[in-house]
């Protein structure tokens, strides 16, 4: 079976701001683990080899207006297409704060169109709500470019705001963007109800399953109710999308071992006994990768 990676980062302590870098102390040390200050792509393309994983999406975030960065947004981009031009199974997105106006605009076309960026990464933690009138020229040239976005929804790191992470505040986008590839990363994790209610409305909207290996490695039964879940809201199999938010959560379950238990998911009885239908093959293969080669790599399907 084909396997995409719809959801990783790269970086190296030269391109994290400091409060980033403290707050992966802070989530190391919770986790009980040394703290990685530096994943840059080689990292990422031998974890892809073990697990057997054909492509991968980098989806890099812009700090730049809340913290102090090292690089500017311009080179941050160039830092990361520089990164994956390196090696033609992987492909970076754009991180750009809306928040920026022209400035950010006039890099999101650069990124597109020079640097071979293929979608935007919003990361509304940051600071803002993604449904602002404000930022509608931002969608609408995502539409022009026919580019894919997408969006962290759910939990977030220390010194980010999480409020700002509530799925609800995609539908709006999403009802005025019928033509917008909008992804919600990790189902909203724990607002997974309200992302699957915002994209089982719009069908321009899919999920990624990133970071969902944290739940896989002590308690399967959550993602397995989230996927039946998905499953009777008509999100999946079409518009859930394998990811792992690489190399966050390989401390809880590495990459081929998330890869591996997904391909085998099946419902336990617990759940098909009380009425949710059964999964098949054919739909996990939608998810491992047909579902992202269809948003994320233009292949039809
Ligand atoms: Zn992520």
């Amino acid at each position: 079976m084909r396997i995409i990676d719809a959801h990783t980062h790269t970086w190296t302590k030269d391109i994290i701001s400091e409060k980033d870098r403290r707050a992966r102390e802070i989530a190391a040390e919770r986790a009980g683990i040394e703290p990685q200050l530096d994943s840059p792509i080689e990292s990422l393309k031998i974890a892809m080899e073990r697990g057997h994983v054909d492509r991968a999406v980098v989806l890099p975030i812009d700090s730049g207006l809340s913290q102090t960065m090292p690089l500017s947004l311009q080179a941050k981009t160039n830092w990361h297409a520089d990164e994956v031009a390196k090696y033609p199974d992987i492909i970076t997105f754009v991180g750009i704060d809306p928040r920026r106006g022209e400035e950010g605009l006039i890099e999101l076309e650069r990124a597109v169109m020079e640097k071979d960026c293929r979608g935007w990464k919003i990361y509304p933690p940051n600071g803002f709500y993604p449904d602002d009138d404000k930022f509608y020229p931002y969608y609408e040239r995502c539409v022009e470019l026919n580019i894919p976005i997408v969006i962290h929804t759910g939990f977030t790191s220390r010194f980010k705001h999480v409020k700002y992470g509530q799925p609800v505040y995609v539908d709006k986008v999403a009802a005025d963007f019928p033509d917008l590839k909008i992804v919600l990363a990790h189902v909203g994790v724990p607002w997974t109800d309200e992302a699957l209610m915002v994209a089982s409305k719009s069908p321009n909207v899919s999920v990624d399953v990133s970071g969902w290996q944290v739940f896989a490695s002590r308690v399967p039964m959550k993602v397995y109710q989230m996927i039946a879940e998905a499953k009777i809201s008509r999100v999946f199999p079409n518009r859930l999308i394998f990811g792992s938010d690489f190399p966050l959560f390989e401390y809880a379950m590495p990459l081929e071992q998330w890869v591996e238990f997904f391909s085998n998911l099946r419902l336990p009885d617990e759940l098909t006994d009380i009425g949710y239908p059964q999964i098949t093959s054919e739909e996990i293969e939608k998810v491992m990768s047909r579902n992202a080669a269809r948003i994320f790599f233009g292949e039809r399907s």
